[in-house]
């Protein structure tokens, strides 16, 4: 590596330019001469940015390739006049010396500003993460038109499975894939629904009156939809089922239990379920019937829409 030798000489450039104009002030005799005062404030401004662009270069601070050209462009011509007025041999050597070096530094760091950029791989990064936001959009539900996100696994209304597409190169995933089979990228668990999940099933835990708890059930059923966990939402508005002291509300659970299933491919159980709601509340304010016979019917009527059943 050639910037921490580079870097350690501009350090040493400007902290002899800092030496030789208190060097200046002292044995020329200027002390106190406003030309005097002017050229040592001068020699402490060169000096320290030297300093800054010696510290820059140690670090390879990225975007400080053009500060250290300029500093450098301005520091060298101020070290040649140094060294050719420098009656000191002490000062002319290490004057001299430092300049040779710094002058192969600037044309060495002239030739390779790709010190001081970003690598491929942080600018990949960082394309790759405005490309995840760029994709993340709303879209729609194939079945039952609610809007729903991109990085959602299943629709969290009805449960269909919702097509999603690798984030890197956009190939369609397969439900429930962990790679990407076109470009091998992890697919990666959205962390905002994870972190939702997180937060509702603690509060569900809480010790809170049961018309709450069923609700925040219910509202952790929607999330694992979005995290594509069937299993675990039907699970959960069990819950809500239970919890609940009022018939239409555990009705409309029903009715929502039932649409997942029938969305999941099974029909069966949704059709006990919704049995049972019409028997329950026989005005039916949940819908059971309507759904019962959209499935008797083959399907949903919006034919374009049934989805893919899937199979977990
Ligand atoms: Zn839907
Ligand atoms: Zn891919």
């Amino acid at each position: 590596m050639i910037l921490k030798p580079s870097g350690i000489l501009l350090i040493a450039g400007g902290l002899l330019t800092f030496v030789a104009s208190i060097w200046v002030f002292i044995l020329e005799g200027i002390f106190g001469t406003t030309a005097g005062t002017l050229i040592v404030l001068f020699l402490f401004l060169v000096g320290g940015l030297e300093l800054s662009s010696g510290r820059s270069v140690w670090r390879a601070e990225i975007g400080s390739w053009k500060g250290i050209m300029t500093s450098l462009g301005l520091s060298l011509p101020f070290r040649a006049i140094m060294v050719y007025y420098s009656e000191d041999t002490y000062l002319f050597w290490t004057g001299a010396i430092i300049g040779i070096g710094e002058l192969l530094s600037f044309t060495f760091l002239y030739f390779n500003r790709g010190f001081f950029l970003p690598s491929e791989e942080e600018r990949a990064g960082v394309m790759g993460k405005i490309e995840v936001s760029a994709v993340k959009t709303a879209a729609e539900c194939p079945n039952c038109h609610a809007i729903v996100e991109i990085d959602w696994d299943s629709c969290p209304d009805c449960g269909t499975a919702l097509s999603k597409s690798c984030a890197k190169c956009g190939a369609p995933l397969e439900r429930g894939a962990v790679k990407c089979s076109s470009c091998g990228t992890d697919v990666e668990k959205p962390a905002h629904i994870l972190r939702t999940i997180e937060t509702l099933r603690a509060s569900a835990e809480e010790d809170v009156p049961p018309e709450t708890k069923s609700s925040r059930f219910a509202r952790l059923g929607e999330s694992y939809l979005k995290n594509g966990e069937i299993e675990k939402a039907l699970d959960v508005y069990e819950k809500a089922i239970e919890y609940t002291g009022y018939d239409r509300k555990r009705c409309h659970f029903m009715v929502k239990m039932a649409t997942i299933l029938k969305n999941t491919g099974k029909t069966d159980d949704a059709m006990v379920l919704l049995d049972d709601a019409i028997e329950m509340d026989p005005q039916d304010y949940a819908g059971a019937a309507k759904l019962k016979s959209e499935i008797l019917g083959g399907g949903s009527q919006r034919t374009e829409a049934s989805g893919v059943p899937q199979s977990s």
